[in-house]
């Protein structure tokens, strides 16, 4: 992997501009500086580059144990691995789905969960209702949208207490927050999510899979256009180089790091808010950005992927997919490529469970996992023939994913600081997209908004 000699840390390298991270962020905003004949140093604290994007080997495939589906309207990540020659392809999705909340439980197919009769009006009504709220948020300025105010007001979950009567619509609502935020409905500002539907198209696209967020997968992993564009970028990505210290002047600026000091006319950072605060800035943050990175938390999630001697659960009649609130890991997913030798699953323990087990030993979560498996799946379940897990919420240099969540309060009262230069310092990152908040595409389409306002000004 592309790295440097270290820095001796008298001795300040030059540049135009230092990126702080290598996501698909700051490898982006770099690919594109470049382009346009600038000169980049990429800083980033991990001994690789990916940032939330990571292989890992299942059965002997690479796969993703980070980021991994993409949808057809997220063109930005799309036309990225066109341009290495990456394929796409879909997300198996035959068969039944099981949906299991609320002691309702149900085999069903197509995209919309289901659950008794009325309940599903109960949850259609709702639905409906955010979705005629989530078309009055502008994106990416969700503090101007007309009841903003009242909307950052309140929880997800206290909206579903006043607005949805019944249990099972409630709980099936929270599953999915935690499915789609890696959170609790508890956790997240209503205005937040609102932000994040209109930035996908909507709460349908964000959960769907034939045509929306989870349509299809890479072969070989998505992580390899990450580690394609930083093998084109060479010496100028500098792994295990955390940033400490960035200090503006009136000449330049000064990014230190363990590996050494750099000089430079401008800096995009794309750590997420919850690690961008962790820097020492001089001077000081204007107090409406550092109250920002205050109000963003990460959200929890642990990722699992299982590989077994063949796709049983396809023999069953199933596609794979599983929503339950009985179980604590899940949802979880067919994940098998042409290139899986047998069968793949791979699900999530998402927000309170991921809280609940992150700090246990891997051999409990894993018997865990397996019990929940074979509960819907029978036995055979219990065999895999492999098994991998990160847990992100652990992960130093990300503190969880899949996205900074905004509490009541972040977006109305700060929210223009999530973009806003503070003097030579720009900001990228996913959590700043214009689309596809919370994606790669909207880290890809932020590292190239950050490479054009850092551009226009050097
Ligand atoms: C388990 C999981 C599943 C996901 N699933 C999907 C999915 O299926 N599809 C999808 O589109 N998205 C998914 N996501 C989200 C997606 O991975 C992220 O939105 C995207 O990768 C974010 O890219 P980024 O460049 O904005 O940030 P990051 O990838 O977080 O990059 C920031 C980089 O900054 C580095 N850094 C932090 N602090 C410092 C410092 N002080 N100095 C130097 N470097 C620093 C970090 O190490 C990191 O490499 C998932 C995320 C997770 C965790």
């Amino acid at each position: 992997m592309t790295g440097n000699e270290a820095k001796s840390p008298q001795a300040a390298a030059t540049v135009d501009v230092v990126i702080v991270g290598a996501g698909f962020a700051g490898l982006t905003a770099a690919r594109a500086l470049r382009r346009a004949g600038r000169t980049v140093a990429v800083l980033e604290a991990d001994d690789r580059v990916g940032g939330r994007t990571k292989p890992a080997t299942l059965d002997g495939e690479t796969i993703d144990i980070g980021g991994q589906w993409v949808g057809p309207t997220q063109t930005h990540l799309l036309a990225l691995a066109a341009d290495y020659g990456v394929r796409a392809v879909p997300q198996y999705a035959d068969g039944d789905n099981i949906i299991d909340i609320a002691g309702q439980r149900v085999r069903y197919q197509g995209e919309v969960p289901m659950l008794a009769p009325a309940d599903l009006q109960e949850f259609a009504v709702a639905v409906a209702t955010l979705e005629a709220a989530a078309a009055q948020v502008p994106v990416p300025n969700p503090w101007r949208a007309p009841e903003a105010a009242a909307w950052d007001a309140q929880t997800v979950e206290s909206w579903l207490r006043a607005n949805v009567p019944g249990e099972p619509a409630r709980e099936l609502f929270r599953a999915l927050i935690r499915a789609v935020m890696s959170s609790e409905a508890a956790d997240v500002s209503l205005l937040g999510l609102l932000a994040y539907m209109a930035a996908a198209g909507g709460l349908g696209t964000l959960i769907g899979t034939r045509g929306g967020a989870q349509d299809s997968l890479f072969e070989g992993s998505v992580w390899q256009i990450a580690a394609r564009i930083a093998d084109e970028l060479g010496d100028a990505v500098v792994l295990g180089a955390p940033v400490t210290r960035i200090a503006q002047d009136e000449a330049g600026v000064t990014v230190a790091s363990d590996r050494g000091l750099w000089r430079a006319r401008r800096v995009i950072v794309t750590a997420p808010p919850a690690l961008a605060a962790r820097i020492a800035y001089s001077p000081p943050l204007p107090a409406q950005r550092d109250g920002l990175t205050q109000r963003m938390p990460m959200g929890s999630v642990i990722k699992v992927a299982l590989a077994y001697e063949r796709p049983f659960w396809r023999e069953q009649g199933l596609s794979g997919l599983v929503i339950s609130d009985r179980t604590e890991f899940g949802p979880w997913f067919d994940r098998c490529t042409p290139l899986t030798r047998g069968g793949a699953l791979v699900g999530f323990f998402d927000g309170a469970p991921a809280r609940r087990w992150a700090d246990r030993p891997a051999a409990e979560r894993r018997a865990r996992v397996l019990d929940d498996l074979a509960l819907y799946f029978g036995e055979e379940a219990r065999r895999p023939v492999d098994y991998v897990e990160e847990v992100w919420t652990l992960a130093p240099h990300s503190r969880g994913g899949y996205v900074s969540v905004p509490v009541p309060g972040a977006l109305t009262g700060f929210g223009p600081a999530l973009r806003e230069p503070v003097g030579r310092i720009h900001w990228a990152g996913t959590e700043t997209a214009d689309a596809w908040i919370g994606y790669i595409d909207g880290a890809i389409r932020s590292g190239e908004r950050a490479a054009g306002e850092v551009g226009a000004g050097l």
